[in-house]
């Protein structure tokens, strides 16, 4: 039986074939025996995939998901599984709750088969940062497969999966997407409920959807995306249709870093669909100045959001006679190096004196990003901009170097400063190894960037 690379139809038809209990039985030996090649998931939830095969036998057949397999990022709550979010501080930490996502898919009639390898707290480009083990890139193991979301990427990649879900605070759906050969999509912030997805950033962070085929991304999107009473940044989900005439790429592109050979797949991808779109050159001249906004907002809502886990509320405690020496043994213990200097970083950046020299002044620039694209959209109708401004990097590569892995988010933080929709989808490859480039729309125009994807589609 062969489970590679099956869409959401191609599986629906199997299951149909064959029943869902002799799926499940061959389809779990499949993953189990792909997965050792890539290492996606950390672990898989099989007593709750159990419990849902049986459930499912009393549920309607055309509920939108019925019966289909979906890998979630092991920073969303699954109740029942443990959720890790990539660190030893969670390493037993079990879900009391559903996300609200995990609630509209179980609802939708999915399965969710498994918890994906993440960089811890979904810090990190490349998904070396997890506290347990690195996840490989399906198209050559020397090399990452991205991240944060790098699990996510990587089983979709390899076509054992259909559909995985990520997170994406600076890049981490688009960027590993890029590196697998996969489609991932960022929706507008507040587009989709946060509730039970472990905090990063939470002005910056959004869950999204990795996907092999485009059609299977709309159907999960349209399902888990909608206001949610528990989440008081979700929004009332507006489609927005549009016509696309015009794609603007921004100039400043090609001087923050672009490898000769991402560059050149831009161009031929560029060069194609001017045959059915006005290509028109804009400029955002706030785009350098992204990167330092998002690493001095992003560090400052992170040393908030990371002050919860002190040994007493959640997972890890390293016990002590003394209270501030427990606080401080659990976190010693239980964090990694980057959480660690990003917690430091955001701890300064807020603190009295600096708050207004720096964390005050991202905010304004903030601002500035955000009108910047507005102000481009007067002109054009979505923007086409590089994913990742290099190929899959080496495993080890850029570890040693952390400025280094933070520029592999030139292009993708803007728009998650921007609260901006945007998909990355595959343009070619270059020896041998992905290439990606993303799509980017207003506010909740996710639906025209979908229209775009489906009329260049043969054309790259
Ligand atoms: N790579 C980026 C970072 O390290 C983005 C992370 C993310 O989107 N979760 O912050």
């Amino acid at each position: 039986m062969n489970f590679k690379n099956l869409s959401i139809d191609e599986l629906r038809k199997l299951i149909d074939e064959i029943g869902l209990e002799d799926f499940y039985h061959h389809y779990l030996e499949f993953i189990k025996k792909e997965d050792e090649k890539v290492k996606g998931f950390l672990f898989l939830t099989e007593k709750l995939i159990e419990k849902t095969l049986d459930e499912l036998k009393n549920k309607d057949k055309n509920l939108p998901l019925w019966g289909i397999p979906i890998a979630i990022k092991d920073n969303i709550l699954v109740k029942g599984e443990r959720c890790t979010a990539g660190s030893k501080i969670l390493e037993n930490y079990i879900a009391p709750y559903d996300a609200t996502v995990i609630k509209k898919l179980k609802e939708a009639g999915a399965v969710i088969v498994g918890k994906t390898n993440l960089d811890e707290f979904a810090m990190g480009s490349s998904t070396e940062n997890s506290a347990y083990h690195p996840t490989f890139n399906p198209f050559d193991p020397e090399r990452v497969p991205g991240g944060s979301s790098g699990g996510s990427a990587a089983v979709v990649g390899a076509g054992i999966i259909p559909i995985a879900l990520g997170s994406d605070t600076g890049g981490s759906i688009r960027q590993p997407a890029s590196f697998c050969g996969v489609y991932g999509l960022k929706p507008t912030y507040s587009a989709v409920s946060r509730y039970g997805l472990i905090a990063m950033a939470s002005s910056l962070d959004q869950i999204g959807v990795f996907s092999r085929y485009l059609d299977d991304l709309i159907t999960v999107f349209t399902i888990i995306r909608g206001k949610d009473k528990f989440d008081s940044t979700s929004q009332v989900y507006k489609e927005i249709t549009k016509e696309i005439k015009i794609i603007g790429v921004p100039e400043e592109v090609y001087s923050l870093g672009l490898e000769s050979g991402v560059k050149e797949c831009l161009e031929k991808f560029i060069e194609k669909i001017s045959q059915n779109f006005k290509i028109k050159k804009i400029s955002l001249p706030s785009l350098p100045y992204s990167l330092p906004t998002y690493y001095l907002i992003m560090t400052a809502e992170v040393s908030s959001n990371l002050a919860r886990y002190d040994g007493i509320r959640y997972g890890l405690s390293i016990k002590d006679e003394e209270l501030l020496q427990t606080y401080l043994l659990t976190r010693e213990k239980g964090f990694g190096k980057e959480v660690k200097r990003r917690i430091l970083l955001g701890t300064f950046v807020l603190s009295h004196g600096y708050y207004e020299a720096y964390y005050l002044k991202a905010l304004k620039t903030r601002k500035f990003i955000f009108e910047d694209f507005q102000k481009a959209f007067r002109s054009v109708d979505l923007i086409l901009m590089p994913t990742s401004p290099t190929l899959p990097f080496k495993i080890g590569e850029k570890m040693t170097d952390p400025l280094s892995m933070y520029l592999a988010d030139i292009y993708t933080v803007p728009v998650n400063l921007a609260y901006l929709p945007a998909l990355s989808f595959p343009i070619g490859f270059v020896n041998n190894l992905p290439v990606g480039a993303q799509i980017i729309g207003n506010l909740f125009e996710e639906k025209a960037i979908f229209s775009f994807i489906k009329n260049t589609n043969g054309n790259y």
